[in-house]
């Protein structure tokens, strides 16, 4: 049972070949034993639909009995076997009729109606077949294979994927068939989240009701950084209380997406029934939209806000001394015999040592955030910025005319009333000129505590920028990545925040350290120390929203049954030679049949054509056909070289 305040299903897809029934049925059984309630199975042409019966009856002689979905492209007669066969299809509706040409056609009202009929007459038996057999069906929208319809009059657009799930659903709701559930897939969880929110809004608008959705993040990657684009997209939905079933597509064995799904999901279940919202005041009107990015007006105070890119504020208070080798964590990397600091892309911009004023001279373009009476003390006060309370801010004698950092509490309890005391201190700092918001709140939904937080500031023109401070008191690397994406993530989708400072309680500082020691524990994780860990996930945080570019970008597909080549290593090998080019987007894609129109904006594309042959693209453009794929790498690397994006790895080290 998916929707209708039935739990949050999760669910993932088998990568065999879908005609080796025995591997097939293995890797579902593994995925079903780590979690699964639905499994996925690619079904490309008649014959794997046909040989879904075998997998689906050798699944139950073995005691599985887990509902199998079959997953379609192109070839509605495939869907028409599977559909009698498995429980739930999946249909794409940018290639169920169409073929695409990536060709931009001008569309006449009567040609689109036209082209609206001959999907009926295509997509009507399906639906009779569901009908007849209970099938269920999702309709699932990828941003990346939009038809060449819908592309032509709506462009690759959140509304154009509405619109494209919407031709089919309106059909299916015609035939009175409403086991539907629908999609809207993209590897930018912005464009992802926009059209999740856009097509409740439009069901609503013209049914009166909406069906389940199922989430997901397409070819979000793999280890950190696939997790982080999926917590982002899918987290931010589900905060948005929207979402019934989830997938996370990592380019990992389809077992290990099902400890991410349920880490994203078991973070509602804890939260009740909701009745704690009660103390976030509701909101009658919002101020900004939740369908397009439009980053929140704010005055810049020093380099934070602005037209300034998100900063990143490290926390080193928990370490029990600091020199300089510990600020290697957080990009600064210091050479004892040139004296000299090397700055990484993603060097922290602040970082916050509690009461501690450091006994070294500092890197150029870092600064020193402490408390105010150590603040005091420090000779360097262009070095040094004072963090207050709220109430100390407002009481403070003695105060940085240039910067300070002000945290607010948002709505943790009642108090936290717009007319209440807290808001008595807002009006304090409210637009003063040297005055950086950092809001925080200890309510059960502190996300939805802090954009409340965030609507009170824009109701009254409050521009100080903001700094999102995220504590995490969960206990593994993966509920820790996940809690810091959502909360943050959720916020910079909307525009809201410029700058995050991600932390942990004490306990969970504890044990993250002892996670770290166990070299398993590790696993996924380039990270060597917690600091590494919180700062890595913060840039990634602030990529995986745009907000701040710092790294290389892979787009890579989970793979199915239909790819061609190993895709974890290979993603492992180009990553390897890659990962400093900063800004870049590389996609990795199994197949040649889906991956050129999955892989999004990506600027360049590693795509399987053949057995060892791989295609290479520049945006959408062909340039090397079916490299064998011992030198694809290395063809990949020069086509970067061709296009001027390629710098050697020591060319990105800069000295201070
Ligand atoms: S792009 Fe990857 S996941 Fe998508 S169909 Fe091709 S091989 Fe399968």
């Amino acid at each position: 049972m998916v929707g209708n305040f039935h739990p949050i299903r999760v669910q993932t897809m088998t990568t065999t070949d879908t005609m080796d029934t025995i591997a097939t049925v293995d890797q579902t059984i593994r995925c079903i034993e780590a979690g699964a309630e639905l499994v996925r199975i690619t079904a490309p042409s008649r014959r794997e639909a046909e040989n879904l019966l075998n997998i689906k009856n050798e699944l139950r002689k073995r005691g599985y009995d887990t509902p199998l979905v079959a997953d379609i492209h192109f070839t509605p007669n495939a869907a028409e076997i599977a559909a009698r066969i498995v429980e739930k299809v999946r249909v794409n509706p940018g290639n169920y009729v169409d073929k695409k040409k990536f060709e931009l056609i001008e569309y006449t009202d009567a040609d689109y109606v036209e082209e609206i009929e001959r999907i009926r007459e295509r997509f009507i038996p399906l639906v009779k077949i569901c009908k007849e057999y209970g099938t269920a069906m999702r309709i699932g929208t990828n941003h990346g294979s939009l038809s060449d319809r819908i592309m032509s009059r709506y462009g690759d657009t959140p509304i154009g994927m509405v619109e494209s799930a919407m031709e089919f659903l309106r059909i299916a709701r015609n035939q009175s068939y409403h086991n539907v559930v629908l999609s809207m897939k993209s590897s930018n969880p912005q464009v992802m989240v926009q059209a999740y929110r856009l097509l409740v809004r439009t069901m609503f608008d013209e049914f009166g009701e909406c069906y389940p959705l199922h989430l997901g993040v397409t070819e979000a990657g793999d280890g950190e950084d696939g997790r982080i684009k999926s917590a982002i997209g899918i987290g931010s939905l589900l905060e948005d209380g929207l979402g019934d079933t989830i997938r996370v597509s990592l380019t990992e064995d389809p077992e290990l997406e099902i400890p991410v799904c349920r880490d994203m999901v078991k973070r509602y279940q804890q939260q009740g029934n909701g009745n704690e919202q009660s103390t976030i005041p509701a909101v009658v009107k919002i101020p900004y939209s939740p369908f397009e990015y439009k980053r929140r007006e704010t005055f810049a105070v020093n380099n934070i806000g602005g037209h300034h890119v998100p900063v990143v504020i490290a926390d080193l208070s928990k370490l029990p001394s600091i020199g300089p080798k510990d600020l290697q964590s957080i990009g600064y990397t210091y050479d004892e015999v040139t004296d000299k600091w090397t700055i990484s892309d993603t060097a922290a911009d602040y970082v916050f040592t509690g009461h501690t004023i450091l006994n070294f001279p500092l890197p150029g373009t870092l600064k020193v955030i402490v408390y105010p009476a150590t603040w005091l003390l420090a000779e360097d006060k262009t070095k040094y910025i004072p963090i207050f309370d709220d109430r100390g801010y407002a009481k403070a004698e003695f105060k940085s005319n240039e910067i300070n950092f002000v945290m607010l509490d948002c709505f943790t309890t009642a108090n936290g009333l717009p007319d209440d005391v807290n808001a008595g201190y807002l009006d304090v700092v409210a637009n003063d000129p040297a005055v950086v918001l950092c809001l925080s709140s200890l309510h059960s939904h502190p996300m939805t505590a802090v954009r409340r937080m965030f609507i009170d500031l824009m109701n009254r023109t409050i521009q100080n920028p903001v700094v999102l401070i995220v504590d995490s008191n969960w206990h593994t690397t993966d509920e820790h990545l996940i809690h810091y994406a959502t909360e943050a993530g959720a916020l910079l989708l909307d525009g809201m925040g410029e700058g995050v400072c991600f932390g942990m309680t004490q306990e969970s500082y504890k044990m993250q350290i002892a996670n770290f020691r166990q070299v398993s524990g590790r696993n996924y994780l380039q990270s060597q120390s917690v600091e590494q860990f919180i700062n890595n996930t913060a840039f990634s945080v602030l990529q995986a929203t745009r907000t701040r570019i710092s790294k290389t970008e892979y787009i890579s597909c989970p793979s199915c049954g239909r790819t061609l080549f190993d895709l974890q290593e290979t993603t492992a090998k180009i990553r390897a030679v890659t990962n400093h080019l900063k800004g870049v987007k590389i996609a990795i894609m199994g197949c040649i049949v889906n991956g050129p129109g999955e892989m999004a904006d990506a600027d360049f594309g590693y795509v399987g054509s053949g057995p060892g042959k791989i295609t290479l693209y520049k945006g959408k453009e062909v340039v090397k056909r079916n490299v064998p794929s011992e030198i694809a790498v290395e063809e990949l690397v020069n086509l970067l070289k061709e296009n001027d994006v390629w710098i050697a790895s020591q060319q990105i080290l800069q000295n201070i």
